[in-house]
């Protein structure tokens, strides 16, 4: 089943407009990336600009959550859920349908559609909404109904603007798969699979003066919901990890093939890491973000240098992504066709940035075994800041290499070397290493033409979304 479509013609089948994916950077400096399906209908929730004739729309949309307030980069390869880089589908009421139907929608698309078994599911709702109670109860048993407080079911923009309580749908993969403590629903654990996010705006959110915040009901409330487009497609496929899914086994199975290595306990979370860091890359590329030192392409080379130290564990020494291009593109080229156009000047700019950081890993993994062999709790913000500075090591990718064993970097000194370093420098600093410096963006920009460039960023607040 091709649960992309069977989504979208679902809703379009309810009176949906399809709506397209927006670019993965949106017009809006407060925000790193597009990080949900709602962010194009940002301003239509707050009434900036007026609904569309059609108050009910449906969509896919590419997310990336490696940045700003949602970031998952630290997660990836760690849980069985997470990417940098994934597709979001959703449906949305513009002051139009409300919970009734969204929760009937919700409930029949995963039960007849999916054929999820009931048996299986389990929902959450907030503290106070009795409302989403009530409805639940219609579809589901009383006892699968679950009640969060504000910190897991509750959703805002920011302090002001629409909000409301959230309602969000699981799938309990079975006991006997799990063990840890974190295993409960509403757990960090990967038993119970949070697979879609139903959010009920219903609230105003002013604040006065003196900071205190007021929620009024909206007169007409709207949805706003979010599946997890590669969580589905593992429950469908039986596997509980999404890594095991056929969206990323035949990339893992390309680089193990490259690599000469066999997969092991020990080196899956590797393999898994470059898989998913080089889908992101390669969508980012294609929607014109490059490799820098600043704002978005900044955190594209943290993603790229965390798939190439990974490649490095695995006995890789020179560049070997775009040699996995291809594969990516046999299972999202027919969807994304950006994929396999821009495929040539993807696969170029990978291996240029891969390039830049091989010439230097070799003497920063040394530098930084040597100072690990020293370390008893807290790794030396100088060495850090070495490592970042002439080395080209993101501070977290360092902390990501000191994770396993407990270690954390002396944050405070990082910090204070890296204030010092832009005192000296004051504008946009050079000489981190990297060598992307203006030269290749003007050959860039007469090899491909401006049109795709993102070239300079603001430095960022965190998303306020
Ligand atoms: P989680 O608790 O698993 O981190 P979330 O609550 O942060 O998920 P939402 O913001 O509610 O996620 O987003 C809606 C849906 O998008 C989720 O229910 C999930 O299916 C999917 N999703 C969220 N983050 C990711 C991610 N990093 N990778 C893949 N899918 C994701
Ligand atoms: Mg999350
Ligand atoms: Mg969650
Ligand atoms: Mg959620």
């Amino acid at each position: 089943m091709d649960i992309r479509k069977e989504y979208l013609e679902f809703f379009k089948n309810k009176g949906h407009d399809i709506v397209s994916s927006m670019p993965l950077v949106p017009d809006d400096p407060t925000l790193m990336f597009t990080n949900a399906g709602m962010v194009q209908f940002k301003d239509i929730f707050t009434g900036a600009i007026p609904r569309p004739q059609n108050p009910t729309a449906t969509s896919c949309q590419l997310c990336v959550r490696a940045g700003g307030k949602h970031n998952d980069l630290e997660n990836v390869g760690y849980t069985a859920r997470h990417h940098t880089l994934f597709e979001m589908l959703g449906n949305f009421s513009f002051a139009d349908y409300f919970k009734e139907e969204a929760i009937a929608y919700a409930w029949e698309f995963i039960t007849v559609n999916l054929e999820l078994p009931i048996d299986k599911l389990w929902v959450t709702i907030h503290d106070d909404d009795d409302q989403a109670y009530d409805i639940w109860k219609k579809h589901i048993r009383e006892d699968r109904i679950k009640r969060f407080d504000d910190k897991e079911n509750f959703w805002s923009m920011g302090d002001t603007g629409p909000c409301g309580p959230c309602s969000e749908i699981f799938y309990d993969q079975g006991e006997e798969h799990f063990s840890s403590d974190e295993d409960y629903l509403g757990g960090e654990g990967d038993r119970f699979l949070e697979i879609w996010n139903l959010v009920f705006m219903q609230y105003e959110q002013t604040k006065d003066k003196d900071g205190k915040i007021t929620r009024t009901s909206l007169p007409k409330p709207s949805i706003d919901t979010g599946m997890g487009l590669e969580r589905v497609i593992a429950i469908k496929e039986g596997v509980l990890n999404n890594f095991d899914s056929s969206n990323f086994q035949p990339i893992i199975k390309k680089i193990e093939e490259l690599s000469k290595k066999q997969i092991t306990d020990e080196n899956i979370g590797s393999f898994r890491v470059i898989a998913d860091h080089l889908r992101a890359t390669s969508f980012m590329l294609s929607q014109g973000i490059l490799f820098g030192n600043e704002g978005r392409p900044y955190v594209s080379r943290r993603i790229l240098r965390r798939a190439v130290r990974h490649g490095y564990l695995l006995g890789f020494r020179k560049p070997f992504l775009a040699q996995a291009y291809d594969t990516l593109c046999d299972i999202l080229g027919s969807h994304y066709s950006e994929l396999k156009e821009q495929a040539d000047y993807i696969k170029e700019q990978l291996t240029l940035e891969e390039e830049r950081f091989f010439k230097t890993i070799d003497l920063g993994m040394s530098i930084f075994n040597d100072e690990l062999a020293k370390t008893k709790e807290i790794f030396s913000g100088e060495v850090a800041f070495k490592l970042y500075d002439t080395y080209g090591f993101p501070l977290d990718l360092t902390e990501d290499m000191l994770r396993d064993k407990n270690l954390k970097v002396d944050n405070a000194k990082f910090d204070e070397l890296m204030s010092e370093q832009k005192a000296k420098a004051k504008a946009a600093w050079k000489g981190s290493g990297d060598t992307a410096s203006e030269g290749d963006f003007k050959s860039l920009l007469e090899k491909y033409g401006k049109n795709n460039f993102v070239g300079y960023e603001k430095t960022f607040e965190n998303s306020t979304i």
